[in-house]
């Protein structure tokens, strides 16, 4: 594995920026060395929980584990460790006061409650590697063309509180890093997890250089919605092919309209049929030709796309890793048919 870095020129001159920048992403060198479609991951994306606690934490060590057995990981070089999301950077979009309490342990039991984990240093570590990869894929992305974490897509956190098993959200974080320091103009975020990108939509909603699009079904949680810039609700029960319709109905629209500088994907696979908190019916297969479908109508147009796992909550923790590296096969497949 290699460390995070990568060249691109800074576009803020500010000192406070530039220190920022290094001490996050490293000084600029060499993400033209790394062979492969790029996989950012990194072991603390995994920390423990109580027994018996509902959230499969387990699934990101899955993720690697099968992107190694079935040869989308070929090369140490191919696979890039991000570092800890930077308090500074997190606050692009999170009030100082909600991190402050987060990250030293200071939130009530209620505001716990409500993200579904008990407050614990590991689980801070986790979200904040969690973030850092989110943030390293896309402009791992911007610089290569197309690059996948292994994990990602809290969209249900807000600027001043988390819920919903998303404590800080990456997306967010990621998408207003690349307008803050003027790599990207405009980005899209196309979240196809099952349930709305609800914390998004909220932090973008008065954002004309960040465009939100959610297709989710309508009876699930959030019970409570927010605006994005485009929702598209689907019906509970409904399977691949009306699924692909609704897809095919807007995608491509949306993609000529806005013409983003980058698409960050969310890939959640709690569409499936066999998801414990999905009310859809996708396969597996299904599950690719969607992901194929978002990757080749992106890259097609010349538009670098960042990929993260997403939703996934099937009991089965073999299946679950399994199916979250659908995505990663359908980039390799891109990767390769586009050579990039
Ligand atoms: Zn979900």
């Amino acid at each position: 594995m290699v460390s995070a870095s990568y060249s691109w020129p800074i576009f803020l001159g500010k000192p406070w920026f530039k220190l920022l920048h290094r001490k996050f992403l490293g000084e600029p060198t060499q993400f033209k060395n790394i062979q492969n479609l790029p996989i950012v991951h990194h072991y603390g994306y995994v920390c423990d929980l109580p027994p018996g606690h509902r959230f499969p934490m387990k699934k990101f060590h899955k993720v690697y584990d099968f992107l190694c057995s079935s040869g989308i990981v070929t090369k140490h070089s191919q696979v890039i460790m991000p570092n800890k999301i930077e308090k500074s950077v997190a606050s692009l979009v999170h009030t100082d006061d909600y991190l402050d309490k987060f990250f030293s342990g200071s939130t009530s039991t209620e505001e716990q409650r409500v993200t579904g984990f008990n407050w614990t240093s590991h689980l801070v570590d986790r979200v904040r590697y969690e973030s850092g990869g989110t943030l390293l894929t896309t402009v791992l992305a911007m610089d290569r063309g197309l690059a996948c974490s292994t994990a990602g897509g809290t969209h249900h956190a807000f600027p001043e509180r988390g819920t919903g098993y998303c404590l800080l959200n990456d997306l967010a974080i990621a998408a207003q890093f690349l307008i803050t320091t003027g790599k990207a103009r405009r980005v899209l975020i196309v979240d196809l997890d099952v349930h709305q990108g609800d914390g998004t939509a909220f932090i973008f909603k008065n954002l004309e250089t960040v465009f939100t699009f959610s297709m989710h079904c309508g009876r699930n949680f959030p019970f409570r919605k927010q605006e994005s810039d485009l929702d598209v609700e689907l019906r509970e029960g409904i399977g691949d092919k009306e699924y692909m319709s609704s897809l095919t109905d807007y995608l491509p629209d949306v993609l000529q309209s806005f013409n983003p500088d980058i698409v960050i994907y969310d890939a959640g696979v709690d569409t499936h049929a066999e998801d414990n908190l999905g009310k859809l019916k996708m396969t597996d297969e299904g599950l690719f030709k969607r992901d194929l479908f978002v990757l080749t109508n992106v890259i097609n147009r010349g538009i670098p796309c960042a990929t993260v796992i997403g939703g996934g909550y099937c009991q089965d923790i073999d299946k679950l890793g399994k199916r979250h590296t659908i995505i990663h096969h359908a980039a390799l497949k891109v990767w390769k048919q586009k050579g990039l």
